[in-house]
């Protein structure tokens, strides 16, 4: 089945990104991504979906909104909001108001940088999510690369470090965030998680000079959602956005850090006897099912159920492990890259059901 790569959770100039659509397609097709997933906050963009094309290549740009309350005193709980295709910022007060909302209006919505801590050394706060109240949202960011790098900024000298050095940042999603997503899979949901940008390109001054605090061409190399479609991207803008959201909406998806090595043909999947399943289904093996997992790059490969490691390969291109234990299966995988183990591949569970 295709794959396509998606950059989700990206920034313009119609809100605190420093990019233009043009500028921002682009670095897209400059990167190779397949498809952009634009969330400026507090507005959704309406009537600009469009294919962008150059040469041979061509990247599609999708209109989403990051949605949260600004008459918050500090601005947290924000929400990822894909496919409701009208403004829900009115909702923003009451976050399951917010998600009853775009339910509704047959949207998706995804918990932001769902854990986002402070950092006092260069005067950030933290905007994590805190209503943990809520129910019926999609899934989560489980990865979120700028809070990621936020979250490393200790001192000043640290954050002109990564500044600096910004392959050295990424090391996997906070372990509060797996946390959070392997407690909310134990209750029962399914709960699709996604990588995000959170691209914004801001521009700093360090001394005398002006730099660009990550280009969105770094970002595109980065944390990725990677998407299993029935279908290649046909050109049509209708019919590839509906493929797409509801691959997104299903969870046949993993997310992918892919600057170490490209993590395009990775593949978790699972077979009984009459059913096989993608990363995001349910299964509901008669006689035992066999989980399969597919890597394209030497790897340290972890098979979860319920949180729990299960299994774990090293170096493998193909593992595969048979069960009859009904549970939630996910695979984690990590890569060294610039001298430490890094988080590289976090797949959707399949739901190995009783
Ligand atoms: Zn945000
Ligand atoms: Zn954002």
């Amino acid at each position: 089945m295709p794959e396509l790569t998606v950059s989700l959770h990206v920034h313009t100039t119609y809100s605190d990104g420093t990019g233009t659509y043009a500028e921002i397609a682009q670095a897209a097709l400059e990167t190779g991504v397949d498809i952009v997933l634009l969330t400026d906050h507090n507005v959704l963009v309406q009537r600009a979906e469009k294919y962008y094309e150059e040469n041979q290549n061509r990247v599609l740009f999708l209109m989403g909104e990051e949605v949260h309350d600004r008459t918050r005193a500090i601005q947290k709980n924000h929400l990822l909001v894909f496919g409701a295709e009208k403004e829900m910022v009115g909702k923003a007060e009451n976050p399951q108001a917010l998600v009853d909302a775009i339910a509704q209006a047959g949207g998706m919505s995804f918990i932001a940088h769902l854990y986002d801590p402070a950092a006092p050394a260069v005067g950030e706060d933290d905007i994590s999510w805190i209503d943990w109240s809520v129910n019926g949202f999609t899934g989560i960011e489980l990865w979120n690369g700028f809070s990621e790098f936020k979250s490393r900024l200790k001192s000043k000298a640290l954050a002109l470090f990564y500044i600096c050095f910004p392959e050295r940042i990424a090391q996997g999603p906070a372990q509060e965030a797996l946390q959070r997503w392997d407690q909310l899979l134990s209750e029962g949901q399914r709960v699709v998680a996604l990588g995000g940008a959170d691209a914004h390109a801001l521009s700093v001054r360090i001394g005398p000079f002006r730099r660009t605090l990550f280009p969105y061409q770094f970002h595109f190399q980065g944390v990725n959602t990677h998407l299993i479609t029935p279908k290649p991207l046909s050109g049509q803008l209708a019919a590839d956005k509906k493929m797409v959201y509801e691959a997104i909406r299903e969870g046949h998806a993993f997310v992918g850090y892919d600057l170490p090595a490209p993590t395009h043909g990775f593949r978790f999947s699972a077979k009984s006897k009459y059913q096989s399943a993608l990363m995001g289904d349910e299964i509901f093996p008669e006689h035992g099912v066999t989980l399969q997992i597919s890597l394209p790059n030497r790897c340290e490969c972890r098979l979860l159920k319920d949180g729990k490691e299960v299994k774990t390969w090293i170096n493998r291109a193909v593992c595969a492990y048979n069960t009859t234990e009904p549970g939630v299966y996910r695979v984690e995988a990590y890569i060294q890259y610039k001298g430490r183990r890094r988080g590289w591949i976090f797949s959707n569970p399949i739901y190995v059901r009783g």
